[in-house]
């Protein structure tokens, strides 16, 4: 007699979903349990946001960077892929935007975070559509002397860097409001000086301890075409006639408000998430850190298990979650008799590669000591983004 497979159902198909999917099918090839496998996406197909900028300056580069989700389960497997958008989470089952309900025994949210200048693009539904913005503000690139990059984060320096390489005759200016670079906790120090040598090493002008409102430019519309004049501190006048902003990450987690365990009415769901962030708050097991919901993972930049969230983070911590996850089905049944055994998340080392083109780029990391070279920031990452290792990742080749 068959019983019906357990439910499990992961939302978002990037870096951290599709790492919690990769290490589930693995799993469960000595599994003895039927369990479905539901990926809810809101895109046709996966973003790689690392890439982002390179498709602002090379088309060829923008046509590779969404990756279908056509082979991410064995045919005839069961598992699905549901593109639709999660809206609400309830104790067992979700609310879509569009495709109704999904009922789930367990949960992975992974619905990561959101950033301006094409860094992600969550609030366009299809691919072809996110390709057509990519290619017009390339366009736009193209034609424009003078560019403003507003923001002096990992994003900044990696956009001003692809401009610039990619378009040596503009004048490219990053205006930032910190006085270093890459000023994030837990990096070496280096890398915000090495960071900033590096870009006017390429011609960047960098205007640091500067902040900036443009008109018509915000985190709805973050490539503003147009002329602009900034006059800074010093009394120097900038013009620019394409501005593009990176600052403003912020994360998808607004499902999580009608969250509450069963039968209690009175729960506070804002208690799961953090007030300031709205990131879910997890445990090291990266289950929610609430005991009514030990079936309900977050895994990635949509949790607040990493002080910088990164890919590597998500795509390191996520095999955690499916190992803690098939635990839990593995003990689930009351004749089993034994106790899960869960397992602490580790995060990835604090290291940093920036590309600035396709040869050249800054890296921090600590395997070697803290290098600043291009050395292995080309070997590790410039060339081609790493989305080589996506395509594998899904199992399909590019067009
Ligand atoms: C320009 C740029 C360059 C970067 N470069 C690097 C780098 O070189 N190295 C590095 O380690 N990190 C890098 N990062 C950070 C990295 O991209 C993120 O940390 C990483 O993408 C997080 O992965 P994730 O799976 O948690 O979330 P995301 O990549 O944000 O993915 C979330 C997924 O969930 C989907 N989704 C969101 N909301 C919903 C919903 N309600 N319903 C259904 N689906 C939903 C989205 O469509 C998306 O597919 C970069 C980020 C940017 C913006």
């Amino acid at each position: 007699m068959s019983s019906e497979p357990v439910k499990v159902v992961v939302v978002g198909g990037s870096f951290a979903g599709i790492s919690v999917i990769k290490q589930l099918l693995s799993s469960l090839k000595s599994s003895k349990k039927q369990v479905q496998i539901t990926l809810v996406e809101k895109h046709d197909a996966r973003y790689h946001s690392p890439g982002a900028f390179r498709a602002l300056v090379d088309a060829e580069y923008g046509d590779k960077i969404w990756v279908p989700y056509t082979s991410l389960f064995p045919k005839d497997s069961g598992h699905r892929v549901i593109k639709d958008t999660l809206a609400q989470v309830y104790h067992h089952h979700i609310v879509l935007g569009s495709s109704g309900t999904v009922p789930f025994d367990y949960l992975v949210l992974c619905t990561g975070s959101d950033n301006p200048a094409s860094g992600k693009f969550n609030n366009v539904s299809s691919s072809a559509e996110a390709v057509a913005i990519t290619s017009k503000a390339r366009s736009d690139l193209t034609k424009s002397k003078s560019v403003l990059v507003v923001g002096g984060g990992a994003s900044g320096v990696e956009l001003a860097g692809e401009i610039k390489n990619a378009f040596p005759d503009k004048q490219v200016t990053l205006v930032h409001g910190g006085p270093r670079l890459v000023d994030y906790e837990g990096y070496a120090s280096g890398l915000k000086s090495y960071s900033l040598k590096h870009l006017q090493g390429l011609g960047v002008k960098v205007v640091l301890d500067q902040r900036v409102a443009i008109d018509g430019l915000d985190h709805e519309h973050s490539i503003h075409v147009g002329q602009s004049t900034i006059t800074t501190k010093s009394g120097e006048t900038i013009q620019s006639d394409i501005q593009l902003l990176t600052v403003g990450s912020c994360v998808n987690t607004s499902y999580m408000s009608t969250l509450k365990p069963k039968g209690d009415d009175a729960f506070d769901s804002s208690s799961l998430v953090h007030n300031d962030t709205h990131a879910i708050k997890v445990q090291k097991t990266l289950q929610l850190a609430n005991e009514s919901f030990p079936y309900i993972f977050a895994v990635g930049d949509c949790s607040d298990f990493s002080n910088v969230p990164t890919a590597a983070s998500a795509a390191f911590s996520a095999p955690t979650a499916a190992k803690n996850l098939i635990q839990l089905i593995e003990t689930s049944s009351s004749d089993s008799g034994k106790k899960a055994k869960l397992g602490p998340a580790s995060g990835a080392p604090a290291f940093m590669i920036l590309a600035t083109g396709p040869n050249t780029g800054v890296s921090s990391l600590p395997l070697f000591g803290t290098r600043f070279s291009n050395f292995f920031a080309k070997l590790l990452k410039s060339k081609d983004l790493m989305i080589g290792n996506v395509y594998t990742e899904m199992g399909v080749s590019p067009k």
